[in-house]
């Protein structure tokens, strides 16, 4: 299942997370289950055009990385 995210000052929704604009864990304010009807990120829509969109539950490495990022953050003070 793809979670679609959006920051709280962000009008775009993301899905793909390997988009450069795809919100940290800790700045997501509003999920999704279902596409949003507008909004949609266009840098994330081209991913998926290009079959480049990486999302749903396989965890690959823009997750891993994202995961430590915040780790680090929080840890890391
Ligand atoms: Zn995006």
């Amino acid at each position: 299942m793809v979670l679609y995210v959006k920051k709280a000052d962000d009008k775009f929704w993301h899905w793909c997370k390997n988009c450069s604009k795809y919100p940290e864990l800790e700045d997501i304010s509003e999920t999704m289950p279902q596409k949003p009807a507008k909004n949609l990120c266009p840098e994330c829509y081209g991913k998926k055009e290009d079959k480049d969109c990486e999302n749903g539950k396989s965890d690959n490495k823009t997750g891993v990385a994202t995961t430590k990022g915040v780790f680090a953050r929080r840890y890391g003070r």
